[in-house]
């Protein structure tokens, strides 16, 4: 079995697909009884093996599916993606106040990472989102939020499955704009990108370094979602775009990428918090060492960002998540070649406080590609 990473292949002794919290505990002690590793899987998007196991693999699709809507939330099963969370509040009117860029992943397989997106320097990640957890620690189902065993609330948020199997989740709701300004923003570098992500008034703001004719070129995107809002200074293009389309942004590159066959191509992502005050230059000195063929059909991701109360989620002081996410493409860098790059920029970020996004990707300088040993589970 392979994640979307590609690059870590692990045969599970058995898979489960459990339907019912119950299941799902029954399967954790089987595992345990047997010796054996748990670990669950929602879609599979990781990108280092974190879903993989040559022990149990518990398919959390089986728990997909949205039950009550209400006017500030939603009670989902962990299995549900983004997606399907959005067909069933969309309608009311109502969304996550944060979202990932790319919607097929789940609820429990983000909120275990920790969950960024375009809001989050306004609403922090998905993690700090979430309002109830139903989860299954120490083999017995369980609820916890913030006035109930906060501690497995604290632990299960970012955990990566390593701490309890969460099973359901009561998702914090914010009425949906109905359309949204996304305005484009070139920018001169790097500081000036951080510059234009500290100093825009924009509900969604990201910014990707693409590369051109002339070397990089950063730009900043912000998306103003409200009616008739000028666009900031700098800004080159606008789009108008309603709501719903503007969350499924990625879907006409992602069906491309899937037609090309560079969906199933191994994906070295190296993902990095960097403190906002030396960001610009790890960002530099990284594009520096880096051509297009270092990168392949992939992206360069900056986004500024708050983080709140994610005890697990380990980020510096006005955290910065700067994303080299690579793809082993036809005559690019070969694999080795790009995970080498990916120590180098852990450990530059590293070097001045940083850490690494989701909290174990990245293996660090003399560890293997599936960078952490396999811990106890539940
Ligand atoms: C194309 C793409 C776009 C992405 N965009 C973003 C983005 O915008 N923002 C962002 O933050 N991340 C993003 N990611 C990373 C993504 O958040 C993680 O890969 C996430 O874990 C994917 O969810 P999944 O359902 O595929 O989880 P999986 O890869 O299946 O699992 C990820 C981890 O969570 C654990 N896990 C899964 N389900 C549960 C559960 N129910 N209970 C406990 N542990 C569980 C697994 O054991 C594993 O450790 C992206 C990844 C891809 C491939």
């Amino acid at each position: 079995m392979r994640d979307f990473g590609g690059i870590v292949e692990l045969r599970p002794a058995r898979v489960v697909r459990p339907g019912s919290a119950r299941e799902v505990a029954a399967a954790v002690r089987e595992a345990a009884a047997r010796g054996l590793e748990v670990v669950p899987r929602g879609l599979g998007h990781s990108a280092h093996g974190q879903s993989l196991t040559t022990g149990i693999s518990l398919d959390l699709r089986g728990l997909a599916g949205v039950g009550e809507v209400g006017a500030r939330h939603a009670a989902v099963g962990a299995g549900t993606s983004w997606r399907e969370v959005l067909a069933a509040t969309l309608p009311l009117g109502l969304t996550p106040p944060v979202l990932t860029d790319h919607l097929d992943v789940t609820v429990g397989g983000t909120i275990s990472a920790g969950g960024i997106g375009g809001t989050s320097h306004l609403y922090g990640t998905q993690a700090e989102n979430v309002l109830a957890l139903d989860v299954v620690a120490d083999g017995e189902p369980v609820a916890c939020s913030p006035g109930v065993r906060p501690e497995l609330f604290d632990a299960v948020r970012a955990g990566l499955g390593r701490h309890g199997v969460i099973t359901g989740a009561t998702l914090r709701l914010v009425p949906a704009p109905r359309r949204v300004l996304s305005c484009t923003i070139p920018c001169r570098d790097a500081a000036d990108l951080l510059r234009v992500q500290r100093e825009v008034r924009a509900e969604h703001i990201s910014g990707q370094v693409k590369p051109s004719e002339d070397g990089w070129r950063f730009e900043a995107k912000a998306v103003l979602y409200r009616a008739g809002a000028a666009p900031p200074a700098g800004t080159a293009r606008t789009e108008d775009l309603a709501y719903p389309e503007f969350t499924d942004r990625l879907r006409p590159d992602v069906e491309e990428l899937i037609a090309l066959g560079e969906w199933a191509r191994p994906h070295p992502w190296g993902m990095v918090f960097l403190p906002a005050s030396r960001a610009a230059a790890v960002i530099e000195a990284t594009l520096a060492e880096m051509t297009p063929a270092d990168l392949g059909l992939g992206v360069i991701l900056i986004k500024a960002l708050r983080v709140g109360h994610v005890p697990m989620l380990a980020v510096p002081d006005d955290p910065v998540l700067f994303g080299v996410l690579r793809t082993a493409s036809p005559g690019c860098a070969p694999v080795a070649e790009m995970l080498a790059a990916n120590r180098r920029l852990l450990d530059r970020a590293l070097g001045i406080g940083g850490s690494r996004y989701p909290v174990d990707a990245v293996p660090a300088t003399g560890q293997g590609p599936r960078g952490w040993a396999p811990k106890p589970r539940s």
